[in-house]
């Protein structure tokens, strides 16, 4: 009989991540699983949204999106991340960075073409890779620190070598990639023709004192970064699916027309709100990281006496930990256990490795939550370690 599903489709597996958000509804747990907030967004760009409606934005925006949105992203990437743009011929505005990163490499990379991606890495990219039917490279990013190795980067590029994914601060890691580490990133793109295709959303989520750079900020890397981004993290609008991609205008003529096929556009009142957010009072992105650097304190103390091993995240809003001594057979069995049992869902680990013996001792807590979501993950985690352990 025929398959009607295509090969492609059967590749990948439904997103953990999500599937995890299900089930912790079911056990009616605490959602530390999926990285998403909790706590209201900013009523002004509420406001803004509800405006944009009242004024009719109601229709089509033009495709790659609203004039508006488009300069607010450049006045932004100007004065935070120091790139002068042209919004006219240099931004794709699009459903999220979920899709800014797939028509992104659906526009760049050929059937067959190598594309790195530094492992662990958020598990999007993986599917991505497939529906692009590119090869993917991974690099391992090595614990405690998350370092990579630079001679196994340097191997790995070659002429096959089309692009290479860097998610910064990381998902789920939480490292923040150097200057020197993403000068030696751009060293080799420039040397090899590489495109850097750079996923930024928790560029404002960052502790004790961490710098945030785009490598589209270093010497000769414009012309050949994709730079991806959103309102989602941010501003708290995950659920608005507004993003974008900037990249030189030959490139985004073509992420343009995927972008075009794929989706037509994002939501035009929530653009026009997206350009309010992206103008807010600059003293918002100091509230915000020091009410991450909060929650990421209050968790890690919890995980600690509850008797996992931390890595301490230096942005966004994960922590990967390490749960090997408390003798389960994996980090599915694990993460299934602390969901049902002590009712805190968080991801597996292997979900952020090409193969799931690489994240078996791992599981993912992300902490976006009101400190009374948190402080109620933190009960429930200290009656975790009275549990009799399961084998
Ligand atoms: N980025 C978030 C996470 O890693 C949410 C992912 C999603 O479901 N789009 O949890």
């Amino acid at each position: 009989m025929k398959t009607f599903s295509s090969e492609r489709a059967s590749k990948f597996t439904e997103s953990v991540i999500r599937e995890m958000t299900r089930i912790c509804l079911k056990h009616q747990g605490v959602n530390l699983a999926q990285g998403f907030p909790d706590f209201p967004a900013p009523l002004e760009v509420k406001e803004a949204a509800i405006e944009a409606i009242r004024a009719d934005f109601n229709q089509y925006a033009i495709t790659w999106g609203t004039i508006n949105l488009r300069q607010a992203i450049a006045e932004k990437f100007a004065w935070h991340n120091g790139v002068t743009i042209d919004p006219e011929r240099e931004v794709t505005v699009c459903c999220g960075s979920t899709e800014a990163m797939i028509s992104s490499l659906m526009a760049i990379v050929n059937p067959g073409e190598e594309v790195v991606v530094f492992e662990p890495f958020y598990e999007n990219y993986g599917p991505d890779t497939i529906l692009c039917e590119a090869r993917p490279r991974f690099i391992t990013l090595h614990e405690p620190d998350w370092h990579f190795d630079e001679k196994e980067l340097s191997q790995t590029f070659n002429n096959k070598t089309k692009a290479i994914i860097i998610n910064t601060p990381n998902n789920p890691t939480g490292k923040v990639f150097s200057r020197e580490e993403l000068q030696f990133i751009a060293d080799l793109c420039l040397k090899w023709d590489v495109l850097a295709v750079t996923d930024e959303i928790y560029e404002h989520i960052l502790y004790d004192g961490a710098k945030h750079i785009s490598i589209a900020s270093l010497s000769g890397m414009r012309d050949q970064t994709v730079t991806i981004n959103s309102i989602s993290k941010t501003y708290s609008l995950t659920g608005w699916r507004v993003g974008w991609a900037i990249a030189p205008a030959h490139l985004t003529a073509s992420i343009r027309r995927v972008h075009d096929f794929l989706t037509v556009g994002a939501p035009h009142p929530l653009q026009e709100a997206a350009a309010a957010a992206l103008r807010i009072d600059r003293s918002y992105y100091q509230t915000l990281a020091r009410d991450y650097q909060e929650r990421r304190d209050f968790l890690d103390r919890v995980l600690e006496e509850a008797g996992f091993k931390v890595y301490l995240p230096n942005g966004a809003y994960y922590i990967m930990t390490d749960v090997r001594h408390f003798g389960f057979s994996d980090d599915v069995a694990f993460a299934r256990y602390l969901v049902e049992k002590a009712r805190v869902a968080t991801v597996p680990g292997s979900s952020f490795y090409s193969h799931p013996s690489l994240g078996a001792t791992k599981v993912r807590f992300c902490f976006p939550k009101k400190m009374e979501t948190l402080a109620g993950a933190a009960e429930k985690l200290r009656k975790f370690k009275a549990y009799p352990p399961l084998i």
